[in-house]
């Protein structure tokens, strides 16, 4: 059986338009101005494609201080087995992502080639295996229209309309266009995403006639495997990035996803200090001080002034550590999902799929959103080149199951009949997005030169949607304090003025 990457079982995917063209700086270009500090707080992709921006478009006229906590990348990081490194948070990208494309071309880094073959998916709901690839094309094609029919022709006009749409973000961004809001922003893709991020994805595509067969398997594997929520909880904009993983072509960094953030920060020139915020205070003239604690929690001098103070982390409903003066961070957090990547070198018990080693999908999906894990599927080390053999049977393998709680030896053991090394990493993944649970206006400007990144995740939160919340942060530091000609409402992709709420 030849064995595929499991890439596009966990495409969360993201868009992006088909332009190869470079970053200009044209549009993002500022006038002559005064000196300006800026502290980002956060060095996972957001905050690193802030410096990055902010860098390119106001070079000598910007200092940037860059503090992050732990390592550079945040939630795109690998985890070791047997040696290797594999992909444990952040892995996969999608063919549209224009902006970790073009990053991974400036920086000499090189995408990582997917294993030959098709491999197998299935999709499991808990009793039985609904839907399994083939080896064979043809086959798998059979197979998925007789189960999901129309549904399949429906969902392919739906994600090229939504990525044509979607990708108008990069042109508005080159212009030079910035949202306070993330409504805004979306907004200024299509007037028709707006809708989409107050319903559920189970009513959005009821409404469009989609069958329970096919949002009941196929649409809540997908979403159960990328965000571990299901189509009741997640709206239906970030639903529809989800389905959107459904392409062939995903790929990843070859030498890991975090190399992207590295180098931005190295291009940024900002200065990385290895601390964790605790608070953000106000000093008389209007200027932010921060407080912090490094690596020892030993208390950091708190006397530089900044301009500007970006935050570029998840805020995180009633456990936030760190405070603004003047400012209810609360009212700009939700809830998060946590969400366990559990590796086990070994092999899975292939009779808890009622499979045997030989027939027994590469990846399988689960639909069941109530099961105690989301996914398992084989996968190959970042390092991996094409031609380099993969174990494709024995207990060599490397397989990542996704969960929400930490799986326990009795739910280890009945996935698993040999467990040879097991590594599990813990995350708080995504946000969680039940309608009622979101903040109620998402917003970039949190007060005058305050600004937050992630408020973008609360529209759709993956690498390429962080890297496009930094870009417009970037441009709104840009408007507010370098005298940059911005524009916001008038974007051209929206004539009706936004509204911002979600
Ligand atoms: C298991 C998993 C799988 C995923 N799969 C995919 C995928 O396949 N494709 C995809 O596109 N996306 C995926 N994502 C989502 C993606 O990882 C995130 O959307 C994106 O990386 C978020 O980047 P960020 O910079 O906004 O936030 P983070 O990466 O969370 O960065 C925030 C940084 O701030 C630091 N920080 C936090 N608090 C403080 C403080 N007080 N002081 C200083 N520093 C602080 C953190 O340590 C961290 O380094 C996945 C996420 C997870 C967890």
């Amino acid at each position: 059986m030849k064995l595929r990457r499991v890439l596009g079982c966990y495409g969360v995917l993201f868009c992006l338009c088909q332009t190869s063209a470079k970053f200009s700086q044209s549009a993002n270009e500022i006038p002559q101005a005064e000196r300006r500090k800026i502290a980002i707080v956060g060095g996972g992709i957001g905050g690193t494609s802030c410096a990055y921006w902010l860098q390119k478009a106001a070079g000598d006229s910007i200092d940037i201080d860059l503090f992050n906590y732990g390592k550079i990348g945040g939630r795109i990081a690998t985890a070791n087995v047997n040696g290797k490194r594999y992909e444990a948070g952040a892995s996969i990208l999608h063919p549209e992502n224009k902006y970790m494309a073009q990053w991974t071309e400036e920086f000499g880094l090189h995408k990582q080639d997917s294993p030959d073959g098709v491999g197998r998916m299935g999709i499991w709901n808990g009793h039985e295996l609904v839907f399994e690839e083939s080896d064979w094309r043809w086959v798998t094609f059979f197979r998925m229209m007789r189960r999901y029919g129309f549904d399949l022709l429906k969902l392919k006009f739906h994600i090229t309309d939504m990525l044509a749409k979607f990708s108008r973000i990069y042109r508005l961004q080159e212009q030079g266009n910035a949202f306070d809001s993330t409504v805004e922003l979306i907004t200024a893709m299509s007037e028709d995403f707006t809708p989409q991020l107050n319903v559920t994805l189970r009513h959005f595509l009821k409404e469009k006639g989609y069958h329970d067969v096919f949002i009941n398997e196929l649409a809540s594997a997908a979403e159960n495997c990328n965000y571990g929520q299901s189509s009741d909880e997640l709206n239906a904009f970030v639903g529809s990035v989800g389905l959107a993983g459904a392409v062939p072509d995903l790929w990843a960094v070859h030498g890991g996803n975090f190399q992207i953030p590295q180098k931005l920060v190295e291009h940024s020139k900002a200065k990385v200090i290895s601390a964790k915020v605790n608070h953000v205070a106000k000093t008389a003239d209007g200027k932010y001080t921060i407080r912090a604690t490094d690596e020892n929690d030993n208390e950091m001098d708190a006397s530089t002034e900044y301009d500007a103070v970006v935050l570029a982390l998840p805020l995180v409903r009633d456990s936030l550590s760190l405070s603004v003066e003047g400012v209810d961070l609360n009212k700009h957090a939700g809830p998060y999902q946590q969400l366990i990547s559990t590796f086990v070198r070994g092999s899975p018990r292939a009779e808890a799929w009622h499979k045997t080693a030989e027939t027994m999908p590469d990846a399988i999906l689960v639909s069941d959103t109530k099961l105690f894990y989301k996914s398992l599927g084989q996968w190959v080390d970042v390092d991996w080149s094409k031609g380099e053999p993969i174990p494709t049977t024995g207990t060599d393998r490397v397989w990542k199951v996704f969960s929400v709680e930490p799986l326990t030896n009795a739910q280890l053991k009945a996935l698993f009949e040999v467990i040879e090394e097991k590594n599990e990493v813990r995350w708080l993944a995504y946000p969680r997005y039940p309608l009622h649970d979101v903040p109620k206006q998402p917003t970039f400007t949190l007060s005058h030169g305050l600004y937050h990144v992630n408020a973008i995740e609360w529209a759709a939160s993956a690498m390429e949607m962080s890297a496009i919340g930094g870009r417009n942060v970037a441009l709104l530091v840009l408007r507010d304090f370098f005298g940059a000609k911005t524009t916001g409402g008038d974007h051209g992709a929206s004539a009706a003025k936004p509204a911002t709420e979600l």
